[in-house]
């Protein structure tokens, strides 16, 4: 695709709301968009296990393919606990490649080595947490925060925290840290500029209020924290990649604060039942995290979210995969609904009002992906992506 026509992508949904709790499949299901409420990004990049024949396995620039194991599933427990938790779900980018076909925390050059297909499940990727992010700064402004998850194979079986400083830049002593030297390759800084505690740069790193110490709080150890201030120098440590550099405020465009999450396996990974466990201590901590340093409380989350209008009322259409001679029904409306048809450019494709909840087809529509806005008069739209397959 062209820049021009990635531009219309992000149009496409600012135009047309994303309905909360929608699943939106980029092209061949191989990456995951799943539409949250709550101020909260994930990413996962590296949990994919599919490997389609069309994409060679990587060799450009040395690469590594290793598997970053049962990571989404822990992507999955995640979002069910903040539903439990909160009422409400967070926005979550999941790629489904296996890392041999792309890496989806790497540049586009190196992620997809040159091969089209890869290269647009890469541009997919980005642009879904372009457009949650968007979606997230629409309602929260900067009251919110990105999370690219991973698993670490180093051999010291803590979580490490990667805000983009290096190992041997968190060996520096807390006044240095604390220097605009320090700030400017944080991940982070927005959050030194303005936080409800007015906590510094080492503080929000490795204080008592630290992501980490909230982990440690927890029983999951973390680097940096209260107990583990910097890494060592000869540990392993991924001090945050690519996604981090990109999704947050290190970029000089971005005001959202963020952290690459590296999980490591033993008592994190390793089982359903510590995958669980972590899940909890992760969503509690964000919460308690949002809550001291944003002073935005996401247990109340159906108080910050005008949810009501859209989970009550729940609009859907039936099927979602057209064939020849399918009725299009559309549930749960009374009044008449206006369908407007999209390309996945954005461009409109054509128009139906409906008064007795039914499209009739075949429509003179060409295979391929397009998304419905419906309107039901007086009341929000929903949209809704379908695939014609004749
Ligand atoms: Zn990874």
């Amino acid at each position: 695709m062209t820049k021009n026509k990635y531009f219309n992508f992000i149009l496409l949904f600012l135009t047309c709301p994303l309905l909360y709790g929608q699943t939106i499949l980029g092209s061949e299901n191989y990456i995951e968009y799943s539409v949250g409420t709550l101020p909260i990004l994930i990413s996962i990049p590296h949990g994919g296990n599919v490997v389609p024949s069309t994409i060679p396995n990587r060799t450009c620039n040395n690469p590594t393919t290793v598997t970053d194991a049962n990571t989404i599933d822990l992507g999955i427990k995640i979002d069910s606990v903040f539903k439990a938790r909160t009422g409400c779900r967070p926005h979550l980018v999941y790629c489904h490649l296996r890392r041999t076909k792309l890496d989806a925390n790497r540049s586009l050059a190196d992620g997809a080595c040159g091969n089209p297909i890869a290269e647009n499940a890469w541009q997919e990727f980005h642009k879904f947490i372009d457009t949650a992010r968007f979606v997230i700064h629409q309602k929260y402004g900067n009251n919110s925060f990105y999370f690219d998850l991973h698993g670490h194979g180093n051999p010291i079986q803590r979580i490490e925290l990667g805000y983009l400083l290096r190992a041997s830049e968190l060996m520096q002593n807390d006044d240095s840290l604390n220097l605009a030297k320090f700030i400017s390759l944080s991940s982070i800084q927005n959050l030194v500029r303005n936080n409800a505690s007015k906590l510094t740069h080492a503080q929000l790193l490795r204080g008592v209020h630290s992501f980490g110490s909230m982990l440690e709080k927890r029983s999951f150890p973390a680097v940096p924290s209260e107990s583990n201030p910097n890494p060592g120098l000869n540990n392993g440590y991924f001090s945050g990649g690519y996604n981090t550099a990109t999704h947050t405020c290190f970029n000089p465009m971005l005001e959202m604060n963020g952290v690459q999450v590296e999980c490591n396996f033993q008592n994190v990974r390793n089982s359903e039942i510590n995958r669980i466990a972590y899940a909890v201590a992760f969503v509690e901590s964000v919460i308690e995290y949002i809550k001291i340093h944003f002073n935005l409380d996401l247990i109340n989350c159906n108080a910050i979210t005008d949810l009501t209008s859209l989970e009550s009322k729940n609009i859907y259409v039936y099927p979602t995969i057209i064939k020849s001679n399918d009725i299009l029904k559309i549930y749960n409306t009374l009044a008449p609904v206006k369908v407007t048809w999209y390309d996945v450019y954005g461009k409109v494709i054509r128009q139906d009002l409906s008064s007795n909840q039914q499209i009739i087809l075949p429509i003179n529509l060409a295979n391929g992906t397009y998304y419905l806005k419906i309107e039901e008069e007086g009341l929000k739209h929903i949209t809704q992506r379908v695939i014609i397959l004749k």
